[in-house]
């Protein structure tokens, strides 16, 4: 038993454990594991502005808050200009999460824009390391959390029509690490567990709202005339069964 304690409150079931991981359990058996110490100074959360991102930033505030830590929170996010998504969303997110906390350490976010000829993989993905192993390396941050989830389960995804599209390495992870200075909390937690966690909270009005998941390029949406959320890329359909898991309508469709 490595609890140094555990209490279940009617937000949720949350527990810190000794390898110092502060942990929100789901009703799925699935759970979001928060990494702390508290000789950090500077944590960067990468801030998407879509749903598992913006979740993470509550969480993450919200323990630290409770742990009495000092450990300041540098939101980061970057806007990739062939995507629906965008910085808005971002900006959104980090205000609605520092008002609702009360964490006084959530920095302002750093804000790139990813240049043109960068926003294809594998590119896309290389402009992103360098730029997090260039802040890790410099000691700008001592630690980093992305907001990838777990894959919805294989009976959920065989009702996707284009579950090809979908991250592999996100169907079987088996730790939150992915590397000394890096981890992604919901890598052991799914889409449905995320919504859980936000109706837990009472945040699905007030926070989830202002998400956006959508990963479909702009130019698609022209072409095939859609609106955003375009409601067909894989991520869409990922966010619609995380909350048609969880008999709930997603609120940010509703607005
Ligand atoms: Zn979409």
């Amino acid at each position: 038993m490595d609890l140094l304690y555990r209490e279940t409150l009617n937000q949720g079931a949350r527990k810190v454990n000794a390898r110092n991981e502060f942990i929100y359990e789901t009703d799925t058996n699935n759970r979001t594991v928060i990494p702390y110490n508290k000789d950090w100074k500077r944590l960067l959360i990468q801030v998407s502005g879509g749903l598992d991102s913006a979740l993470l930033l509550y969480l993450t505030a919200r323990a630290f808050k409770e742990l009495n830590l000092s450990v300041e929170i540098l939101p980061f996010s970057i806007e990739i200009p062939t995507k629906a998504k965008n910085l808005a969303s971002a900006r959104k997110v980090i205000e609605v999460v520092s008002g609702l906390v009360g964490y006084e350490k959530i920095a302002k976010g750093i804000e790139v824009v990813m240049p043109e000829e960068d926003c294809k993989p594998p590119r896309k993905d290389a402009f992103f390391d360098r730029l997090l192993s260039d802040m890790l390396r410099n000691g700008e941050v001592d630690f980093e959390f992305s907001g990838n989830t777990k894959n919805p389960p294989e009976s959920a995804r065989s009702e996707f029509p284009n579950d090809h599209a979908r991250q592999l390495a996100r169907d079987a992870r088996t730790s939150v690490y992915n590397a000394d200075v890096s981890a992604s909390p919901h890598a052991m937690n799914d889409k449905q567990g995320i919504v859980y966690l936000y109706q837990k909270f009472g945040i699905l009005d007030s926070l989830a709202t202002h998400t956006l998941s959508c990963d479909m390029d702009i130019a698609k949406i022209e072409e095939l005339n859609l609106e955003i959320p375009c409601g067909r890329c894989w991520w869409c359909y990922e966010r619609a069964w995380g909350f048609k898991a969880n008999n709930l309508e997603d609120p940010a469709l509703a607005k």
